[in-house]
């Protein structure tokens, strides 16, 4: 029988994230050992930015392709999280909003480059207290 899971998470590396991201992604329908896991410094936020070279670009998305091609899974799941050092945005809001507008074009540019996987995003919110929810 073939080996396989169901989704690729890209998540930030961020340790604090690290202990309560498995029950989150529980809370979310995918149990340990059911999702591959991407951890980037900001997540997929470089994906667009015109700071990121062309080989972070591909690399990341050679994840993807790599997770389709060996684990055949159906989706990815991007996750941002609040007082994030990559972001760098000191105030929540402004940080909140940017977030949001950085996900929606990861998953209309992540949308366009895997047609037939279902592309989802999320906000982690509570870093800084330990309290994580998604959003
Ligand atoms: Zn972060």
């Amino acid at each position: 029988m073939p080996h396989g899971c169901k989704a690729l998470v890209i998540c930030c590396m961020d340790y604090r994230l690290q202990a309560e991201l498995p029950a989150i992604l529980n809370r979310l329908g995918l149990r340990v050992g059911e999702y591959d896991l991407v951890s980037l410094a900001g997540s997929a936020k470089g994906l667009l930015a015109p700071w990121w070279r062309p080989w972070e670009r591909w690399t990341l998305l050679r994840q993807i392709r790599l997770a389709q091609k060996l684990h055949g899974i159906t989706s990815v799941l991007v996750l941002a999280h609040d007082d994030c050092g990559a972001y760098g945005i000191a105030d929540w809001d402004e940080e909140n909003e940017t977030q949001k507008l950085d996900l929606s074009r990861i998953r209309v540019y992540l949308r366009n480059k895997f047609l037939d996987l279902k592309i989802q995003t999320g906000i982690i919110l509570g870093t800084a207290t330990g309290n994580l929810h998604l959003e």
